[in-house]
């Protein structure tokens, strides 16, 4: 199974690295190389700085930053599940635990010459497993300060768990992808309406 770039927003995608397509559970980053994998293809990482990060951690330490990131990821799935449908309520401990892993950010600010001029961006030093925890937790930090709560939805497929952010002009999107779930919904539908008539 691959992985689901479906999320429309980066911590969506993360949480939608273990997913259960009819009832089967499908774990992305259950190792350390398929985290590495994930994360270059989730763009969180590029090449060098992937290969830098495999480098300083070696395989035993790439499984246990896996072993980290999946619990950070249910952490978030946990919380997130009860800010979207709940987002008045006080979220003062996860906040906390949310801030601890902040402070491990190392952003480094740097300027580059680009085709239309000089711009300036921020790298990510990421060299160790809290670091690598950073800048996840920024990612879910994004979501959490940036979007409305009420649009970060599951997939209203049957049996499907997987999110995303509702982008939509008119917020009315309900299915992970319109070719999979939303078909396979329509199909359903047609059917029932044709064992009615
Ligand atoms: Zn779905």
């Amino acid at each position: 199974m691959q992985a689901q770039f479906i999320g429309s927003h980066p911590a969506a995608d993360f949480l939608n690295t273990a997913f259960e397509p009819h009832g089967e559970h499908v774990e992305i980053i259950g190792d350390g190389k398929s985290l590495l994998e994930w994360l270059l293809a989730a763009g969180v990482l590029d090449a060098e700085q992937s290969a830098r990060l495999s480098r300083k951690l070696g395989a035993k330490g790439m499984d246990a930053a896996a072993v980290e990131v999946r619990k950070l990821r249910e952490w978030a799935r946990a919380w997130l599940n009860r800010w979207r449908t709940a987002p008045g309520r006080d979220y003062s401990a996860e906040i906390t635990s949310l801030n601890k892993l902040l402070a491990s950010l190392n952003v480094r600010h740097e300027v580059t010459r680009t085709k239309e001029g000089l711009e300036r961006a921020e790298r990510f030093d990421i060299d160790s497993v809290d670091d690598l925890l950073a800048v996840l937790a920024s990612q879910i930090a994004d979501l959490l300060t940036q979007e409305d709560p009420s649009l970060l939805k599951s997939c209203a497929g049957d049996g499907c768990t997987l999110w995303f952010l509702d982008r939509t002009k008119a917020h009315r999107r309900m299915f992970c992808s319109a070719a999979g779930c939303g078909n396979r919904a329509k199909v359903a539908a047609f059917r029932e309406r044709q064992r009615e008539s």
